[in-house]
């Protein structure tokens, strides 16, 4: 089906055609209908299914003839766990609402970064996106009025609906009108989104995009058994010998995402580390020269693992294995994405093996070891 048999304006198909989709991605041609038709909707599917545009397409759509908003009051609000897809999403509203016959005005608001610039720029805006806490800063200091939201999207829902979110999402929830439309996505059904669900939204369509094991198949999953001590020299070593260019690497603490980082330049690679005890400024500024090709490799706690769209990334290492296996899977789905290959890398030690079998077992699927010992990583 095209994307002009679901309903969007000219504009938008415009729009798309200048974004090269030429086709509607299966989540963007279910959810797409049903947001025109104002109806709630629960997305599963994989971050890299398209779901950004699958609901951005259709409220911008629902804006046009909308009336300006009133003072302060914003029509959409976009909830996300990360400042950096706070952004991501607010581009996607950019990209596409740019030249539709009514000015749709966007904003991203997240901590970390001085609240003056986004209170001065609520001004007219429709799209909200933010996350929690900064969002209620702004509420309590009288910036933004959630009164007239007429659309909520929860993005990456299960973590917006989880433990750590829940008291400032109450907050939230008390503040938004009862009659409104729901739109929830989520890479995972979890119990916790199982229980809000039922309560936030009425009678949903329930789209589920069952491509998980497909994407996970454009991955190619590979592991090495290594000591604490060797991680390092193999790291170097996988970079260098293998011509790696760009390469997002995975660690546990932003303790150890600082030192992986240092010890790259050290040895001559060009790296960067990215964790949320960076500033705002610094974070941005290492992930846009990360994404548009100029840093090689980019450090990073589970800050990045979710959402976070780097086009046709070729690899991901795990220098520490993640938790929970749900994070495994994020976290190596930030390759292979939108259709294009890529290869997974995980380090695991001798206290790391039991850890990775409940990984591999609960992934469905059995990723090859090779035993580094037998690599020759002298001079790396
Ligand atoms: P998302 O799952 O929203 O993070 O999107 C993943 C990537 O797929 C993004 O880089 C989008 O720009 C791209 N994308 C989404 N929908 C389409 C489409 N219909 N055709 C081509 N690319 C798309």
């Amino acid at each position: 089906m095209p994307f002009s048999s679901l309903g969007l304006s000219p504009s938008l198909l415009l729009a798309l055609e200048s974004a090269k989709y030429k086709q509607p991605y299966p989540i963007q041609t279910e959810a797409i209908p049903a947001i025109l038709a104002r109806k709630d909707v629960l997305g599963i599917a994989q971050t890299g299914s398209g779901k950004t545009a699958s609901y951005v397409l259709p409220i911008l759509m629902n804006l046009q003839g909308n009336t300006a908003s009133k003072n302060r009051h914003v029509n959409v609000l976009v909830l996300v766990p990360t400042r950096e897809l706070a952004m991501q999403v607010r581009e996607v509203f950019q990209q596409f609402g740019a030249n539709l016959p009514q000015k749709i005005k966007s904003l991203a608001v997240f901590g970390g970064v001085s609240i003056n610039p986004q209170m001065m720029g609520m001004q007219g805006v429709n799209v909200l996106v933010a996350t929690p806490g900064r969002l209620l800063e702004l509420v309590s200091s009288n910036a933004v009025h959630l009164s007239s939201i007429d659309t909520l999207v929860l993005d990456e829902a299960d973590k917006m609906l989880n433990l750590g979110f829940k008291e400032e999402m109450e907050k939230i929830f008390a503040l938004l009108p009862k009659k409104r439309q729901n739109l929830l996505f989520s890479a995972t059904l979890s119990d916790d989104l199982n229980n809000f669900n039922q309560v936030l939204l009425h009678q949903p369509l329930v789209i589920k995009i069952e491509n998980e094991e497909e994407n996970i198949d454009l991955i190619s999953q590979l592991g090495y058994f290594v000591t604490e001590e060797k991680k390092g020299p193999l790291l170097r070593y996988l970079i260098k010998h293998h011509g790696m260019k760009q390469v997002l690497v995975f660690t546990s603490s932003v303790y150890k995402a600082d030192n992986v980082a240092d010890k790259l330049r050290k040895n001559g690679i060009d790296a960067g580390a990215m964790h949320g005890k960076k500033s705002q400024e610094a974070r941005t500024e290492t992930l846009s020269r990360f994404k548009s090709g100029k840093l090689r490799v980019l450090v990073t706690t589970d800050l990045l693992s979710r959402g976070i769209d780097i086009k046709f990334l070729p690899h991901v290492i795990n220098y520490e294995l993640p938790r929970s296996p749900k994070d495994y899977i994020h976290r190596i789905g930030r390759t292979g994405r939108a259709d294009s290959a890529g290869e997974a890398i995980s380090f695991v030690t001798e206290e790391d093996k039991h850890h990775f079998k409940v990984i591999q077992k609960k992934m469905g699927k059995w990723v090859t070891m090779i035993d580094s010992e037998g690599i020759d990583m002298k001079g790396y």
